[in-house]
């Protein structure tokens, strides 16, 4: 894919006399006047632009973040955050008179940039899926409503989210209507089709490689400058286009009124309204696609296309400025005073980590108090369960081999992983979800922004570390949002230290038994402090890292706040419960299963005497051997070699660590009912843990090597076998020098 980029308005050499954007103080409105030289010539340059920093523009900051290294401003409708550094290089005029007058005409602006005056389809690279239906592609900005007008469409239920970045890979679907095949794909979001990371590429590629027979454009009718952008350039390609404008209902609410009619008349292309959501305007999408194929629509023509390259250029801003003029009218001026008054809170310097602190102490204090009780009752539901098939088998006359390998190894870990799973996982997704759709996740990215320009890191990596908290897999995948590759191979390679889902329930559990003694808020304030360290060792693993890969590479930080939205709670409950809880605690069980059956047989299996290295003459099975081999290191780590090995039967899943300990401990014994709390202690005091034992589990519980999938998705992502060998290395390595530093000290 080639493209060429055509700019309105020449960039402005350096000046040191100038006022710059990095020079405001919140609440100080500015006139945009030009872009430095080579900031202007930049790829950064050239998106600053499409996001609305542009000659002309005005705009408000609005306010700094923890360190003042990075600054929101509203511009366009939207609020952008951005670095100090980058925004020292936008030359400004202050508008006390917009301040003064009404600060909120900052609606009213414009946006001026450039375009594509001709790209190359990459119909090479982009290789879709070819069906017999109609194919359409969904496109727009981040954060517009794609996945949720995907999935009213399709009835699937792809994940939607408050922040952007959150679709990073394809998604395809298709729906009948009428008795006809619509292909959909839902592709990531983008400001412009000239790509700047990767999953923005996979869209530039997919709308160029001219394989879509209709493209619809979403914007977003609180932004329409800003989407409009880019539903102008897709229009440019020649793409047959149907614009949806979405978020009606915001928009209604926040009094800005669009005239329809008008906007059809000066794009030249058929615009639906739809409030996706509450599924309004989706059956006229429907139907005005069907109108599209079946040529009852006839669109006019597009009156700037038979334009030719040169003065096309002026043609989208004109379009825009003309769309802004005539077909837009703000009746409240302040509908974005209630969103900036919560940020203020959200990201103040003190406020902000106050808030992150509490929002953090408060999913693990209520997933420690919730998952007492379920965890009980499933037990004892197992326990029942267990009993029916041991009285079944028997009455069966299976032969007790296969009875004790099905019960004492398969049953007994499977049942120890769903009742101790379960519970916390089914509290703590949806309330995490319902973070992430209140828009918060983009405020935490922005507060810590501070600390990763310390670390020569992008903020964005806030929001892949949120994303492995809940599977390191996805915050692995979801890198793709990072602009630079230095920043994405950074992340990739962090990614593992922040524990995933998979980690909690024994995280939980060691906290419970060892430390809070029955009392949920200092179980919570424990967890906040685990989760506190991991990103300590993340800053401090990034810094080091960031050293040693291409050094002098400048790293940046633009990221749109999104506005707070009200969470949907069906979605969140579908996507928590079913999509995630299931899903993790599925593949938790497929792990399960093999590692009882493993272990039973190594439990029950004997070491043939003529083996050199049995050391003893008694006579020992594999897993006595395995983790007396293992005991040396697993001491050196102030754990043992159960313990060891219990983590390294764990890599297909995580989850099965603490079982796996279990089973090690219990292999001698026959089926015991799914222990309590109280019991879990009392087995684990009886096979040697001290509080020593707890704290290097903890640490290394915290950090040790990826899952097997996380290890996966790091070759794929980043094609290389030396990077998973790193991602691997890394956590390991700090859970290694963490855990043998406590062993020591804790004699
Ligand atoms: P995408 O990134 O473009 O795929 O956007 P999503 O589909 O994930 O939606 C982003 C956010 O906007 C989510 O929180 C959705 O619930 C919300 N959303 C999407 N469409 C609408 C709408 O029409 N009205 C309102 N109020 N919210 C919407």
């Amino acid at each position: 894919m080639h493209l060429q980029i055509h700019r309105n308005r020449g960039p402005e050499c350096l000046c040191e006399d100038r006022e710059r954007l990095a020079d405001l103080k919140p609440g100080e409105a500015f006139i945009i006047e030009s872009l430095e030289e080579n900031l202007y010539y930049s790829p950064l340059g050239n998106r600053l632009r499409q996001l609305g920093f542009d000659s002309g523009n005005r705009g408000l900051c609005l306010y700094q973040n923890m360190g003042k290294g990075s600054s929101a401003y509203r511009i366009c409708g939207s609020v952008i955050a951005l670095r100090r550094e980058d925004a020292e290089q936008i030359l400004i005029k202050k508008d006390p008179y917009a301040v003064c007058r009404d600060k909120n005409q900052l609606n009213m602006m414009s946006v001026r940039g450039f375009r594509i005056a001709s790209a190359s389809a990459g119909n090479d690279i982009w290789n879709g899926r070819n069906g017999d239906g109609y194919r359409i592609f969904l496109a727009g900005n981040p954060n517009v409503g794609k996945s949720t007008i995907f999935n009213k469409l399709t009835g699937m239920h792809q994940h939607t989210g408050n922040w952007p970045g959150k679709t990073v890979e394809l998604a395809e679907g298709q729906y009948r209507y009428h008795g006809k095949r619509y292909e959909l794909t839902d592709l990531p979001g983008t400001y412009s089709l000239e790509a700047r990371s990767a999953e923005e590429k996979i869209t530039a590629e997919a709308i160029l490689s001219g394989k879509a027979d209709l493209v619809i454009a979403v914007a977003d009718a609180c932004c329409l400058e800003k989407s409009l952008y880019l539903a102008m350039e897709i229009r440019k390609t020649g793409c047959p286009m149907i614009l949806c404008i979405n978020l009606w209902d915001e928009a209604r609410r926040k009094g800005i009124e669009i005239n329809l009619k008008v906007l059809e008349q000066i794009t030249g292309c058929r615009v639906v309204r739809t409030s996706a959501v509450e599924r309004k305007g989706v059956d006229t999408l429907k139907q005005t696609v069907e109108d599209f194929f079946s040529e009852k629509e006839v669109c006019s023509p597009e009156k700037h296309e038979k334009e030719n390259e040169t003065d096309a250029d002026e043609s989208i801003s004109c379009l825009i400025d003309a769309i802004m003029n005539q077909a837009v009218v703000f009746h409240r001026r302040d509908y974005w005073v209630r969103d900036y008054r919560i940020d203020r809170f959200l990201t103040g310097p003190i406020t902000g980590t106050l808030c992150f602190m509490a929002f953090l102490f408060s999913l693990f204090w209520l997933t420690i108090v919730g998952a007492n009780y379920p965890s009980d009752l499933l037990a004892e539901v197992f326990n029942r369960i267990g009993a029916i098939f041991a009285r079944s088998l028997s009455d069966l006359q299976v032969p007790s081999i296969l009875s004790s390998l099905f019960l004492d190894g398969i049953w007994r870990v499977v049942s120890w992983v769903v009742s101790v799973m379960l519970p916390p996982m089914m509290i703590f997704f949806p309330l995490f979800t319902i973070l992430e759709d209140l828009g918060y996740l983009p405020r935490i990215a922005f507060h810590l922004d501070g600390c990763f320009r310390k670390c020569h890191a992008c903020g964005k990596q806030a929001l892949t570390m949120c994303m492995g908290l809940g599977c390191n897999a996805v915050g692995v995948t979801g890198c793709r949002i990072i602009d630079t590759e230095k920043e994405r191979k950074i992340a990739i390679l962090t990614n593992s230290l922040m524990p995933c889902n998979g980690r909690y329930p024994a995280l939980i559990a060691i906290t419970v038994m060892f430390f809070a003694g029955g009392n949920a808020a200092v179980g919570g304030g424990i967890l906040c402090v685990a989760i506190g360290l991991t990103f300590l060792v993340t800053f401090l693993v990034t810094f080091i890292l960031s050293q040693m890969i291409r050094r002098n590479q400048k790293t940046t930080f633009i990221l749109e706040l999104p506005p707070y939205r009200k969470p949907q709670i069906s979605q969140i409950l579908f996507r928590s419960v079913l999509d995630r809880t299931f899903f993790v605690l599925g593949r938790a069980i497929m792990a399960a299963a093999p590692a009882g059956a493993v272990i039973w047989l190594l439990a029950n299996l004997y070491v043939p005497e003529i083996l050199p290295f049995t050391g003893s003459n008694v006579q020992q099975t594999w897993l006595q051997m395995i983790t007396s081999l293992l005991d040396p290191a697993g001491r050196f780590l102030g754990l043992d070699g159960a313990i060891l090995f219990a983590f390294i039967l764990g890599f297909p899943a995580n989850e099965i660590v603490l079982p796996s300990i279990l089973m090690c401990y219990l292999s001698g014994n026959s089926l015991i009912d799914v222990p309590d709390y109280t019991e879990l202690k009392m087995i684990l005091l009886a096979h040697g843990w001290t509080i020593k034992t707890a704290v290097c589990m903890l640490l290394f519980t915290l950090f040790h090597w990826p899952c097997a999938t996380t290890c996966l998705t790091i070759r794929k992502e980043t094609g290389s076998n030396v990077q998973m060998l790193l991602a691997i290395l890394i956590p390991t390595a700090c859970g290694t020098l963490l855990c043998s530093a406590a062993a020591f000290l804790l004699g």
